[in-house]
């Protein structure tokens, strides 16, 4: 018996993102997997019922979940959502497990086998499968278009009959997959940029973006290739120069994230004080709490009339062709591997190699029991 996947409509607020595009789903038919998905589901990415050659699709959700192996998603299911599915099928997609303890009990008495794509390993071998990576790089490029959208200056020198334009100055803080994406982005539009990051490895990457690095003289290398959190020394050391800096910039867009924690806090009230008038900050670790003290996650606040703080969420769903593409491509890499096809009865089924170091880092619930190591 084929493999039945099933895609629905994503059902979070503002998520325009599908977890299936046209050009996967055909990779999928080609390997025997039987898709169905929820009619119009696709729409707000962009791509009609039509461009998904091969693929049923189907009127109601609790159709669509009760003819289910496997399911690919964006968001994290709802309890509702996982009440539709049948016990044993496989979910795929974001799960915020550390947010969502219900969710796991649930999937977990129902037996189903579900894969977070935040606990994708970032090694080598599974950047192709890092959805964290394809999306913050969306993060970056979009944060910087939105900090030019915002600002009252031009990004590039342009010289012109009325005089001499001189180009903006941005400042990129954090240099992880967005603020690289962000300090490339920027260039490309003509800005001077500096970048700073806590990890040390980052000077390099950053100058070699064309970023001068700010050097504060802080290092917080910490597990993994992530940053630690800094001691309070650490902060007031990074505060003082990084202040100077911010002080001078047209445009700040700001991308630190320690993995677990809340976003670190770097700009402080003073900082935005001393900033120039008519400046803009884009505070990409908004999902985090923002790396400003006086951002408001989902806002556009416009401080003393002096500073527009922009703290936009969920980012890459603003960019929905590409980063379904990519999600999508990221999902496929990850189970395409799995998929075993025996080509005489033109036939699939899912057999997980639990020994895998990707999938079985990833792995949330599997028959009966809680493999996340965080739930242990
Ligand atoms: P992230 O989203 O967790 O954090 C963004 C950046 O914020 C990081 O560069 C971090 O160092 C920085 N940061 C944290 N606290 C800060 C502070 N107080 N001040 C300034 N900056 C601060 O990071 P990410 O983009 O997901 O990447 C994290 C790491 O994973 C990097 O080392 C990256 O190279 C690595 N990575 C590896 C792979 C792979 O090999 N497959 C893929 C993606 C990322």
């Amino acid at each position: 018996m084929a493999i039945r996947l099933a895609v629905p409509n994503e059902i979070v607020p503002g998520e325009r993102r599908i977890a299936l595009e046209p050009g996967v789903a055909q990779r999928l038919i080609k390997m025997g997997v039987e898709i169905s998905m929820e009619k119009d589901a696709a729409i707000s990415s962009h791509f009609s019922d039509e461009q998904f050659e091969g693929v049923k699709i189907v009127d109601s959700v609790d159709e669509l979940y009760k003819n289910a192996d496997m399911i690919f998603k964006v968001a994290p299911p709802t309890l509702e959502e996982l009440d539709k599915m049948n016990d044993g099928t496989v979910v795929v997609g974001y799960m915020a497990p550390h947010l969502n303890a219900e969710m796991m009990n649930k999937m977990n008495e129902k037996k189903i086998t579900s894969f977070s794509m935040e606990l994708v390993p970032r090694i080598t071998r599974a950047q192709s499968m890092d959805a964290l990576s394809s999306q913050a790089a969306i993060a970056g490029y979009k944060g910087v278009l939105m900090g030019a959208d915002l600002a009252s200056v031009f990004f590039p020198m342009l010289t012109t009959a009325a005089g001499t334009i001189r180009p903006a100055k941005v400042v990129i803080i954090g240099a992880g997959v967005a603020g690289l994406q962000a300090i490339a982005t920027a260039k490309r539009l003509g800005a001077i940029v500096e970048a700073y990051d806590v990890r040390s490895a980052t000077k390099e990457q950053c100058e070699s973006l064309g970023a001068k690095f700010i050097d504060t003289g802080v290092a917080a290398d910490g597990e993994g290739g992530y940053a630690r959190e800094l001691t309070d020394d650490e902060k007031q050391q990074q505060r003082d120069v990084l202040a100077k800096h911010i002080a001078m910039a047209d445009v700040v867009v700001s991308t630190a994230a320690i993995p677990g924690r809340p976003s670190p806090k770097i700009i402080d009230e003073a900082m935005v004080k001393d900033m120039k008038v008519g400046s803009v900050i884009v505070d990409l670790a908004a999902e985090g709490g923002g790396n400003c003290v006086l951002s408001q996650p989902g806002e556009t606040v416009d401080h003393e009339g002096r500073v527009t703080i922009h703290a936009p969420l969920n980012v890459p769903s603003q960019v929905p062709i590409h980063a379904s593409e990519m999600y999508s491509k990221n999902l496929f890499n990850l189970i395409s591997p799995f998929i075993l096809v025996d080509e005489d009865q033109n036939d699939a089924k899912l057999v997980f190699d639990w020994e895998d170091d990707v999938i079985s880092k990833c792995v949330l619930t599997h028959e009966g029991e809680i493999k996340a190591e965080m739930y242990k």
